[in-house]
């Protein structure tokens, strides 16, 4: 190891790349990050967190309309300013990016800044921004470089907002269509439309959410229909143009066009693998240019390994962190490997009101003839029911038929990640429904419901 520059060469100082690195050198590894734009990645400058900051802003809109109900007399009438908000998300990113570097620099991990490519298995050249060059070794390396939106999914797409513009904007429009049914075009749709834009969401399948239960994906499309925003299922255009004045006109096929003074593209996102060298290494590249990895992490090239987004499979920065620590941890740690089970990872879909979950779906174990029981609740919460709102909490517990451990939890309603979060702690420990049952209830909450459940509402014999 001593022959080269540094023992751990990570690319992209993402929240992945960042946790990798640190855990090496904590083993007391030789470590660099090579990182070409800021540093923090997706989640930290464009994803989770500014998106649950624009979350947070729009869960005002129905705080000030319930407050009336619960005797508040309010003076004029609220009105969100995007420009305030931005200003504000702004300082919080340049704050969380300074902690960021505080936190390589006092990991004692070298911040190498500058675009990085492959020329050898252990050797990468850094492009700086002024077009200098270095080339630095390393005995073991790590791509964490992340991915990016995708914009060729239909012609003209690539004219259209992404989330990364949308986080940047500093006034909203008054309408917006938005294309795509996954996460983002959700979690967008859902905050754009409680913050005053009129939103058309266009997706392929009957219901937004793909791969989530069927609960969750009625429980997303009635919350959003309630929202205001209309929803176009199987409606997604075949094209996207933009005029002259920087709006623009979706079209299906000949025969209709709708006019928008903006859209987002929320058709998913791409590993950013594109640029590295790494084909010109003889790494055959995955569907959507995935970097293919083992349950470890290690790639097919001696000394070359991928972490997180890049790899393209669990794309939650939570993954990529835990990932990345137990790379770290067998290349220079000396534990044993460890591997991650993606599918007992819970994940929330910050909409308003969220949507969270831990585990197969009900479709999904059906489709593996996996006997089991459903257990299900669907009531109006406390707090909106109390002031004459019609909104619905939806719970769902699935349960091993055999053994009676639970397999999933899924629910829609107020603090729903938060909820599902702590009980996901419960199923990694292997809980069975006798012990949701003995579970005293904490009243009044939301979250006793999952221990009050008694009879299921049916049973899947397999
Ligand atoms: P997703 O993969 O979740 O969704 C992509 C959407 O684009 C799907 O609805 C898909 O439709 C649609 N789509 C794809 N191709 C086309 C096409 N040719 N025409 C029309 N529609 C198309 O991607 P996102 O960009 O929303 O999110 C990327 C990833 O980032 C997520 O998978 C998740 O891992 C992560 N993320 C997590 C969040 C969280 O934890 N809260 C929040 C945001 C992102 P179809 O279903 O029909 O294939």
């Amino acid at each position: 190891m001593a022959d080269f520059d540094y023992d751990l060469l990570v690319l992209g100082a993402g929240s992945g790349g960042v946790a990798t690195s640190r855990r090496a050198a904590m083993h007391g590894a030789r470590v660099a990050v090579v990182e070409s734009g800021r540093v923090g990645g997706t989640c930290v400058l464009r994803g989770c967190v500014p998106k649950k900051l624009l979350m947070y802003a729009a869960s005002f809109g129905d705080a000030f309309a319930e407050s009336r109900g619960y005797g508040w007399a309010l003076g004029e009438s609220p009105r969100f300013e995007m420009a305030r908000w931005q200003a504000t998300k702004g300082a919080e990113t340049t704050r969380l990016e300074g902690i960021y570097r505080q936190m390589l620099a006092g990991g004692n991990v070298t911040l190498l800044e500058g675009q990085a490519r492959l020329l050898a298995p252990q050797h990468v050249a850094v492009r700086a921004a002024d077009g200098s060059e270095q080339v630095v070794s390393a005995g073991e390396i790590v791509l964490a470089t992340g991915g990016s939106p995708v914009l060729d999914t239909l012609p003209g797409l690539e004219s259209a907002a992404t989330s990364n513009e949308l986080l940047d904007l500093a006034t909203l429009p008054a309408s917006a269509a938005v294309i795509g049914g996954g996460y983002i075009a959700v979690e967008f749709a859902s905050m754009l439309a409680r913050l005053g834009v009129a939103v058309h969401l266009y997706f392929r399948d009957r219901l937004p959410l793909r791969g989530f239960d069927e609960m969750l994906r009625t429980a997303a499309a009635s919350a959003l229909q309630a929202a205001g925003v209309t929803l176009h299922a199987g409606g997604v255009p075949s094209a996207v143009r933009r005029l002259g004045d920087g709006s623009f006109v979706l079209l299906f096929g000949e025969e209709r066009a709708n006019a928008f003074p903006w859209v987002l593209n929320a058709t998913g996102r791409r590993p950013n693998s594109g640029g590295l060298g790494l084909e010109e290494l003889g790494l055959a590249l995955g569907r959507n240019g995935a970097v293919p990895v083992d349950a470890h992490g290690h790639t097919s090239v001696a000394h070359l390994h991928a972490i997180g987004d890049v790899t393209d499979r669990k794309n939650l920065t939570p993954v990529a962190i835990a990932e990345g620590r137990a790379l770290a941890d067998a290349l220079f740690g000396g534990l044993p490997p460890r591997t991650l089970d993606l599918n007992r990872i819970a994940s929330a879909v910050f909409m308003l009101p969220p949507l969270a979950s831990v585990g197969p779906s009900e479709e999904e174990l059906r489709a593996a003839g996996h006997p089991h029981e459903v257990y299900e609740t669907d009531f109006r919460p406390m707090k909106t029911a109390f002031v004459g709102g019609n909104e619905r909490t939806r719970m769902k517990l699935l349960v091993d038929s055999a053994s009676q451990r639970v397999l999933s939890v899924h629910m829609a309603g107020h603090d729903a990640p938060e909820i599902v979060q702590s009980l996901a702690v419960a199923l990694t420990a292997g809980a069975t429904k006798s012990h949701f049952d003995t579970t005293v209830a904490m009243h009044p909450t939301a979250a006793e419901e999952f221990v009050l459940m008694r009879s299921p509402t049916r049973r899947f014999a397999g």
